[in-house]
């Protein structure tokens, strides 16, 4: 599995760095976010180091085809699935994106407003 010996998410994913962890499998890694916004606040990503949507390749269809599956999988565990919730990924600069390890935000336990600020 590719990997980014710099990469935060990396380590949380090979087990160097602690998470709270929610899922695994061979593909993904769900884990609570660190400063969560949202009563339930989970960040779903690729075990494979991908820096952000940018860099995405038609071989990691499966892969992000997956992470909709495990989203909807986490959703209904942790309770949030019937009241909804919203699935974010950020990318790039005006994205505010942070962390250059493609993740999906499944943020929910409460109303989350409009999408995006005007
Ligand atoms: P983004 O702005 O989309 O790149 O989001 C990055 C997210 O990663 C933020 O919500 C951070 O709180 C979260 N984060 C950063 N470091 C950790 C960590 N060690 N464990 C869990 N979440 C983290
Ligand atoms: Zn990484």
């Amino acid at each position: 599995m590719h990997r980014d010996p710099d990469c935060i998410f990396c380590k949380i994913i090979a087990g160097e760095i602690p998470s709270k962890q929610v899922y695994q499998d061979e593909l993904v890694t769900a884990f609570y976010d660190i400063n969560p916004v949202a009563p339930v606040h989970v960040l779903i990503v690729p075990n494979k180091h991908i820096p952000s949507v940018n860099h995405v390749q038609p071989e990691d269809e499966t892969m992000l085809g997956h992470m909709f599956s495990v989203a909807r999988q986490v959703a209904e565990q942790l309770g949030v699935a019937e009241r909804g919730y919203r699935l974010i990924l950020n990318t790039g600069e005006h994205a505010g994106q942070v962390v250059f390890h493609v993740h999906m935000h499944l943020l929910g336990g409460r109303p989350l407003g409009r999408m995006v600020c005007r």
